[in-house]
C-alpha cells in the first residue's frame, strides 16, 4: 500500500496543529475523509440536490438513483443477499437501538434473557438495559479473559435457551479484540437465540461477510470508514425484518394513509421514516468505492503490521501499560495504554502540542473501564493513512510526557 499517495487523498492531513505537522491517531472515533467522498458530497449539492422517491423530475430521478445505488454497494460490500436487507441509518447507535426496540419489544419476555460482553459500547449496552427493565427480561454477561479476550467456553456457559438475544462487537474499540462472530453466532442459534453485532470498528478496517457469518443483524457506522457522519447501516435477514414494525412512523415509509388506519412501504423503506439522510448515502457509497479500490485485506495487514509495530515500541517505555491481547494477530489497529502517575488526560493533552491527535477517557466503555479497574485510559488508533513514521512520532512524544511529568512531580 502506498500510504504517501494515500495521504495526498486526505486534504485534513496536510496541516499543522501546534506548529508541528498534523498526526492523526484518532480513526476509532472518527476517520477522515478522502476527496472522493468530499466530492461526491460537493455534486450531490452542486448538481443533483432533490428529494429521493417522489418527484419524477431529472434531479429527483439522478438524486433517488444516487441514493438506492449506495445501497447496493453497501450491500456488495458486506455480502448480504438482497438489498431489501440494508436499511440506511443515523450510526450504529441508532442501527442497534431499532433492533432492540422493534425485535426486542416484539420478542423478548419476561423471564427471557439477554446477553452482551463486558467489553461492549455504551451503544451495545444501554439499549439492551433499557429493554430488560421494560419487558422484565435478564441482562447476562459473558465475562472477559486476563488478555481482554472471550472463551467460547464462557460463551456456551452464559448463553441458555432461555436466550433471545446475543449482541457483542466484532471488534473493540478500547482492547482491539477481534471476537469469533461466526462461532457465537452458531452457539447463539443453537439456543434459539437471534444474533445481533455492533461492526463500527470492523467494517472500517476488514472485509465483513454477513453470509457467512449468520448473524442475524449486523450494524455500523459510515463516518467511521471515509464517509460522512449521520449515515449508517442496519443489515437484518429479510424475514426478520419482514416480522417486525417499524419505530419511526411518517412520510416516506407508508403505503396507504388512512384517518384511523395505515400500512407501510415493503423493505427496506418502512424502516426509512421522513426524508432520508441522501447526502451521507450517496457519501458513503463513495466510501465503499474508495476502500475497495484499495483493498480491504491489503487495509487490514496495513494496520496488522502498525498495530505489531506500535505494541513493540510502545512496550519498550517504561511505566506504559497495555491494555488487549499480547499478540498483534489477536486485535485490530489500535493500543490503548496508561502511563503511570500520568492522568490520561494528560498525555493527550501533551501529545496535542505536538500535534498528535490520541484519544483519552472511557471510550463509551464504562464497565469495560471498571473491569480493566482504570477510569480513563489513552487510545491511539490507525488506519489507511497512518505509516510506522507516525508511531515513532507518538513514542517519542510519549517518552517526553513521562520525562515531563517526572521533572514536575
Ligand atoms: N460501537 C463501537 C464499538 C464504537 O466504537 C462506536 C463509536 O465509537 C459505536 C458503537 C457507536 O457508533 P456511533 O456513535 O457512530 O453510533
Amino acid at each position: 500500500m502506498d500510504v504517501k499517495a494515500i495521504r495526498e487523498l486526505f486534504p485534513i492531513l496536510n496541516q499543522e496543529v501546534n506548529g508541528h505537522p498534523l498526526v492523526y491517531l484518532d480513526s476509532a472515533a472518527t476517520s477522515q475523509k478522502p476527496l472522493p467522498v468530499i466530492e461526491a458530497l460537493d455534486e450531490y449539492y452542486r448538481q443533483y440536490n432533490s428529494n429521493v422517491h417522489r418527484g419524477v423530475h431529472t434531479l429527483g430521478t439522478k438524486a433517488t438513483d444516487g441514493y438506492e445505488g449506495a445501497r447496493e454497494k453497501v450491500r456488495k460490500f458486506i455480502n448480504a443477499s438482497s438489498t431489501e436487507e440494508i436499511i440506511f441509518t443515523r450510526g450504529t447507535t441508532t442501527s442497534i437501538n431499532t433492533v432492540a426496540v422493534s425485535y426486542g419489544r416484539a420478542n423478548v419476555h419476561e423471564g427471557d434473557e439477554i446477553v452482551i460482553t463486558y467489553m461492549e459500547h455504551h451503544s451495545n449496552i444501554i439499549p439492551w438495559q433499557q429493554l430488560a427493565k421494560q419487558t422484565g427480561a435478564t441482562l447476562k454477561y459473558i465475562p472477559l479473559q486476563e488478555d481482554g479476550t472471550i472463551s467460547l467456553d464462557d460463551v456456551r456457559n452464559t448463553v441458555t435457551p432461555k436466550t433471545k438475544i446475543v449482541s457483542m462487537m466484532h471488534v473493540s474499540n478500547v482492547l482491539g479484540t477481534i471476537n469469533p462472530i461466526k462461532e457465537v453466532t452458531k452457539i447463539a442459534h443453537e439456543n434459539g437465540a437471534i444474533m445481533v453485532v455492533d461492526g463500527a470498528q470492523s467494517t472500517p478496517h476488514m472485509k465483513v461477510d454477513v453470509q457467512d457469518l449468520d448473524c442475524d443483524f449486523y450494524t455500523f457506522s459510515g463516518h467511521k470508514m471515509c464517509a460522512p457522519t449521520g449515515i449508517g447501516i442496519l443489515y437484518g435477514k429479510k424475514h426478520l425484518l419482514e416480522q417486525m414494525e417499524p419505530v419511526e412512523f411518517g412520510g416516506e415509509m407508508i403505503d396507504f394513509v388512512g384517518l384511523y388506519e395505515s400500512t407501510w412501504k415493503e423493505l427496506p423503506w418502512k424502516f426509512e421514516g421522513g426524508t432520508p439522510i441522501i447526502a451521507g448515502a450517496i457519501g458513503l457509497g463513495a466510501a465503499i468505492d474508495f476502500l475497495e479500490e484499495i483493498g480491504l485485506e491489503a487495509i487490514k495487514e496495513h494496520e496488522h503490521r502498525l498495530a505489531a509495530y506500535a505494541l513493540e515500541k510502545m512496550s519498550t517505555i517504561d511505566g506504559i501499560t497495555i491494555y488487549g491481547p499480547k499478540e498483534a494477530d489477536k486485535r485490530a489497529g489500535l493500543v490503548t495504554f496508561n502511563i503511570a502517575d500520568v492522568h490520561p488526560h494528560d498525555v493527550a493533552t501533551v501529545l496535542d502540542t505536538e500535534g498528535i491527535a490520541v484519544r483519552a477517557g472511557h471510550h463509551c466503555a464504562q464497565p469495560l473501564m471498571k473491569w480493566l479497574n482504570v477510569s480513563a485510559t489513552a487510545r491511539a488508533s490507525f488506519y489507511l493513512y497512518n505509516s510506522e513514521e507516525d508511531i515513532d512520532k507518538l513514542v517519542e512524544a510519549l517518552i517526553k510526557t513521562k520525562e515531563y511529568f517526572s521533572d514536575v512531580f
